[in-house]
């Protein structure tokens, strides 16, 4: 949809935080109801008017006479301002207004779902061997930080795994596996049958009011985590926006998404392209590290004191 004259972040951010359920004051059980728009000619009381999760958002339609249809922000347009186009950029802007300043945040309660692992198993795995500790050291991780994270070592499918929980308010939501002797970008990394996409370390950034760094992985996250920066690392796949994760960190003051250099041009042009979209659901800024560097690991590694310098900077 067209929405001319206007910032998108705002519109993703109304589109996460406000709820049409709350708004209309109805249970979120109700999947159609009688139209509640002013443009509706009530002839009876049939019920018209859908309210499903689309494209990560919440979207109405009316398959009754009005036939509208739109996001949350379309909802307030039609409900408050009078021959409401959502094609019109003005329009939209002042429902934005409206939202924002007469509506209780409420971000809109997901589809339910809900990690398949036993809440605890990641104890099985915890400490972990030699292998993930000499692993470990080579990516600049120290014992402490493994123990604090939680990481462990995992034998499965005859492969040596560095195992990787990721929790929100101490229920696990995954675990993320690295394959310590990986030889193709393929083997590198699997989840745990019944992990579900989380936020790595959301504990560590939940509520801060500074600004946080969103890195693409757990070892990148973790190895930040050392030098005391706020981080948190998603856990879905780079093509993955994310945009559900905004709410956990809407606290923060500026969030800033720190991209790779890929060598290979056709996959750096994919992964650029996937940063952006990431970066524009989650409100983030891109930085990156100096082109002869791959990742900021490889920078952190390096370089640390310039890196550090660097990362410092970002935040400032
Ligand atoms: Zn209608």
């Amino acid at each position: 949809m067209v929405r001319k004259g206007l910032r998108h972040s705002r519109v993703y951010e109304a589109r996460q935080l406000y709820d049409i359920y709350s708004i209309l004051g109805i249970p979120t059980n109700k999947k159609l109801i009688v139209c509640p728009l002013p443009q509706h000619p009530h002839h009876n009381n049939t019920p018209s008017f859908s309210i499903s999760m689309k494209d990560g958002h919440q979207h109405f339609h009316c398959f009754g006479a009005c036939g509208a249809s739109g996001d949350v922000i379309d909802l307030i347009g039609y409900l408050q301002i009078s021959n409401y186009d959502s094609l019109n950029g003005e329009h939209v802007r002042r429902a934005l207004e409206i939202l924002s300043a007469g509506y209780k945040i409420s971000p809109p309660a997901r589809a339910p779902r809900t990690p398949a692992l036993p809440n605890d198993i990641w104890e099985t795995f915890v400490p972990p061997g030699a292998e993930v500790l000499e692993y470990a050291k080579m990516r600049g991780l120290k014992p402490e930080t493994l123990k604090k994270f939680m990481v462990g070592q995992s034998g499965m499918f005859g492969k040596t795994w560095m195992t990787m929980p990721a929790f929100h308010f101490g229920r696990l939501q995954g675990i993320k596996m690295r394959n310590v002797h990986a030889v193709h970008v393929r083997d590198r990394y699997a989840s745990m049958e019944g992990s579900i996409n989380g936020l790595f370390n959301l504990n560590g950034i939940y509520y801060s009011p500074d600004p946080i760094l969103i890195v693409k992985g757990e070892i990148a996250a973790m190895l930040l985590d050392q030098y005391g920066f706020l981080v948190c690392a998603p856990t879905a796949g780079e093509s993955t926006a994310c945009a559900e994760l905004l709410p956990h960190m809407i606290w923060s003051s500026r969030r800033i998404l720190v991209a790779d250099n890929d060598p290979d041009p056709k996959v750096r042009r994919m992964m650029d392209e996937y940063a952006v979209k990431r970066a524009e659901m989650l409100r983030a800024e891109i930085k990156r590290p100096p082109e002869q560097y791959k990742d900021i690991d490889d920078f952190l590694l390096a370089e640390p004191k310039l890196a550090l310098a660097a990362v410092e900077g970002w935040l400032k």
